[in-house]
């Protein structure tokens, strides 16, 4: 099989990777193909029904131009430094150039052993490739920037976890798979060359505006903070929960990447968190936008030596000079200029997303706490947050919203009529009509997002019975989450009592 590859990355000095190739399996299975991505990417010679591409997303073939490497990263695991992770078990192909002339790394993820590795076996269960196929195809068509699924294999092979389970390959595809932890890895090593090197090959690759500004890693950087701020903003809108923000996970193209303990939740709850090993919560809904602030400030730190003078970086930067006490405060204060500019970027887009969600095109004074108001509400009375934001959408359901937030233990829905009131008041503000507005919403609040209990049992459906007919109606369900659609009522429901899902686990 035939894919065009252009190895940038490859093209680095030779300490960003290890050559690797993917570890072959024995009895590979395609359970999915995602053909509209592969359009999109222009990768029409990809023929998923033949068998070469089978052997490729599977890693039993290398894909002619494809050189392959597992790259090398650090990163802070909840809030502790670990100097060397890498792709313990994923393997960069390539890069395919789209053609818009986007440039997209193509991954395996479950792949087998790399240098990397430590105790891991390098491989992936089938139950996080199929939660990362749903939730990461999902988060593409609720629009937020992320990283894709273009296929899904079964091994054929088990592996060991809690016990012995099915395993499974992931084909991810990625603006770019360069993480704050990677600047991080040359940062701990004092190699300021790679970073500058890194610096250089991200502003080219995702922001090159960067390069017109008086100093482009100080640009640099404030793109990298502005595209955090909008991503988590939208993360909070949708009620999302990442799970595992560690620096290593923090993509500097501004995607989500890397799908462990992710979750969207049900009843609203700011502390709301699902993952099994944050003991600390540290990754709770409503810490993310502060992690992310601290994510981005370990990045600063590996930038510093960039943020002196021009002059001084064309220079000097091999002489290793050690800057002066003047010098280094003037770029502290730079660092710290730009993220304490972060925090009001958050505010905004995280207010321009709540606001359309109710249906607000303009601004007026009192609108956060309008919005404030409404999700306090719902946490005190654990209404559904998808569902309750649907309702609202929708013209004349008022009564199904009220009804989200009437439970037995406190059947009392004075708090929210009474927002309705308020909310109904800021409305005619808006030199707009209910229809218009509703409709403005119904774009932005969506009817499905890949409930935790679906997902649960798409997995179990498919490790248990070897039956994927649940994840593919899922995933069908999934494609449209602004549709409504006849007959898939049952997935805009919260769980049963005895379908919550209480816990979710690392994508091991
Ligand atoms: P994650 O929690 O998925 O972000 O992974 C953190 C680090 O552990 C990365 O360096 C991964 O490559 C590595 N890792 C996770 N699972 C495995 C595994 N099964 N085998 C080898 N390395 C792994
Ligand atoms: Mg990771």
């Amino acid at each position: 099989m035939k894919i065009q590859f252009d190895n940038s990355y490859a093209r680095l000095p030779e300490d960003f990777y290890s050559k690797t190739n993917p570890t072959p399996v024995e009895r590979p299975e395609l359970i999915k193909f995602n053909t509209k991505l592969a359009e999109e990417l222009g990768l029409t010679s990809i023929n998923p029904d033949g068998l070469n591409a089978l052997q490729v997303f599977a890693g039993n073939e290398i894909a002619q131009g494809s050189e392959p490497i597992s790259m090398a990263y650090a990163g802070h695991q909840f809030g502790g430094f670990s100097p060397r992770l890498g792709d313990g078990r994923a393997v960069l192909l390539g890069e395919v150039i789209a053609p818009d002339e986007t440039r997209y790394d193509f991954q395996l993820k479950g792949s087998g052993h790399t240098p990397w590795s430590r105790g891991g076996d390098g491989r992936s269960a089938l139950g996080p490739v199929l939660r990362e196929y749903l939730v990461s195809e999902a988060m593409a068509k609720l629009g937020v920037p992320t990283t894709r699924a273009l296929a899904a294999v079964t091994t054929g092979e088990e592996v060991a976890r809690n016990t012995l389970v099915p395993g499974g390959i992931l084909t991810r595809i990625a603006k770019g798979f360069v993480r704050v932890g990677t600047f991080q890895y040359f940062s701990s090593q004092g190699n300021q060359e790679a970073i500058k090197q890194l610096a250089d090959y991200e502003i080219d690759r995702h922001y090159p505006d960067a390069k017109n500004a008086d100093n482009p890693y100080v640009a640099f950087f404030e793109s990298v903070v502005d595209a955090q701020a909008k991503l988590i903003a939208k993360w909070m809108s949708l009620g999302f929960i990442h799970g595992v923000m560690n620096t290593d996970n923090m993509s500097i193209a501004g995607e989500t990447i890397d799908y462990g303990p992710c979750a969207f939740m049900d009843e609203f709850s700011h502390n709301r968190l699902y993952s099994s090993i944050d003991h600390q919560a540290r990754y709770a809904y409503g810490n993310q936008p502060k992690i992310g602030q601290w994510n981005l400030v370990r990045l600063a730190e590996t930038l510093l030596p960039l943020f002196l003078d021009k002059e001084f970086i064309n220079k000097e930067i091999d002489e290793t000079r050690e800057a002066t006490d003047e010098e280094a405060q003037a770029v502290v204060k730079i660092a710290e200029d730009i993220l304490s500019r972060y925090s009001d970027l958050y505010h905004q887009y995280w207010l321009e997303n709540m606001s359309k969600k109710l249906g607000l095109s303009e601004e007026h004074e009192g609108d956060k706490e309008l919005v404030n108001d409404l999700l306090n509400i719902m946490e005190s009375n654990q209404a559904d947050f998808t569902l309750t934001f649907f309702y609202l959408s929708q013209v004349g359901q008022l009564e199904q919203a009220r009804a989200l937030f009437a439970k037995p233990d406190f059947p009392s829905t004075e708090s929210f009529d009474e927002w309705v009131v308020k909310w109904q008041k800021r409305l005619q503000q808006e030199s707009s009509n209910e229809k218009k507005y509703s409709a403005i919403m119904q774009t932005v609040n969506p009817v499905y997002i890949p409930r935790n209990h679906q997902i649960e049992a798409a997995i179990r459906a498919a490790e248990d019975h070897n039956d994927f007919s649940v994840f593919h109606t899922l995933h069908k369900v999934l494609e449209k989450p602004f549709e409504l659609q006849a007959g898939k009522e049952v997935y805009m429901l919260p769980p049963e009592p005895e379908e919550v899902v209480h816990q979710t686990f690392c994508g091991t």
